[in-house]
């Protein structure tokens, strides 16, 4: 039976430091999020990362606009949050609603506030190893590993998606941690051929069942970062978590999981930012 890798509980460890750090600070520092539109994930996300904000003295500063609100006046918000002082961090919950450029507003994030990392500078550093911003995901998975003594230098890790903010920087920190990395992505074949040959298996794609029991070497790490909605009103990851737990050495649930320690991370880079802005 696998060691459940407790996100939840190591979140709760960052977050006591980051609140730490913070006390200490002349001023608390501020995190902007920014929600369009009223999807109920988002919000309870938005939610979610406000709570957090509290438990660490960091001060949340929600800007909610309407679903049909015009390019032109988000990307004037992002402008003067560039410049409010009071500001260190800011983030703007993903998806948009459609008609709205996300990639064009993520860019016009100062990336000295760019919290989640998105923007191409932050996204760049993760290639060169030099990370300004970590993102979030897959610092958190990394921290997970390295709570928990998982070696990473020499294995074979697979990184099943491909997307720019989880399973590409995901695989960059993995190689810069010296592990083998292999990306799986939706024009993979056979994917449980690569799955198979996995070590550590980090699985970031949005689909229920996607890693099966057959998919996982015996004494693998299984990392689950998937979030699926369920009819009844709980979520779950993209692995097969309790089947696939009777195969692997270490599993991460889902909720509990990584979700807990993105969001650990979150507030991690705030502190960060108050502390290079102040
Ligand atoms: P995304 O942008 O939709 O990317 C999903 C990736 O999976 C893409 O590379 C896609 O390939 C690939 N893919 C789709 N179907 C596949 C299949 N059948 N086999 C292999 N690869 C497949 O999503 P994301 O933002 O990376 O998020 C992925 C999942 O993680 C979602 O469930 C999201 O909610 C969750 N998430 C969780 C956290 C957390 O804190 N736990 C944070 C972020 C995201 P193509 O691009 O080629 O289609």
């Amino acid at each position: 039976m696998a060691i459940l890798l407790d996100g939840k509980a190591l979140a709760k460890k960052i977050r006591i430091k980051v609140k730490s750090k913070v006390s200490k600070m002349p001023s608390p520092p501020g995190l902007a999020v920014v929600i369009v539109g009223d999807d109920p994930a988002s919000r309870f996300y938005v939610d979610n990362k406000k709570k957090d904000c509290v438990k660490c003295g960091i001060v949340s500063h929600e800007f909610a606009l309407p679903e049909n609100v015009c390019e032109d006046k988000l990307m004037t918000l992002i402008h003067e949050l560039n410049h409010r002082h009071d500001i260190h961090g800011i983030l703007v919950q993903t998806p948009l609603p459609h008609g709205l450029n996300t990639q064009k507003i993520i860019q016009a994030i100062s990336s000295n506030k760019d919290v989640d990392a998105f923007h191409m500078l932050n996204a760049g550093r993760v290639l060169y190893g030099e990370y300004g911003f970590v993102p979030c995901t897959p610092e958190g998975v990394i921290t997970m590993l390295d709570h928990y003594n998982i070696d990473i230098k020499g294995k074979h890790a697979v990184v099943v998606g491909a997307s720019n903010i989880v399973g590409k920087p995901m695989a960059m920190m993995l190689l810069h941690h010296h592990a083998t990395v292999t990306v799986c992505h939706i024009h993979t074949v056979d994917l449980a051929s690569f799955t198979r040959m996995a070590d550590i298996l980090v699985c970031a794609v949005g689909k229920i069942n996607l890693i099966t029991a057959d998919m996982v070497k015996p004494g693998a790490v299984v990392i689950d970062v998937g979030i699926n909605p369920k009819s009844d009103g709980t979520i779950c990851g993209d692995v097969d978590f309790e089947a696939v737990s009777q195969v692997a050495s270490y599993i991460s649930p889902v909720p509990g999981g990584v979700g807990p320690m993105t969001r650990a991370i979150l507030m991690q880079n705030t502190a960060n930012a108050a502390d290079m802005l102040n």
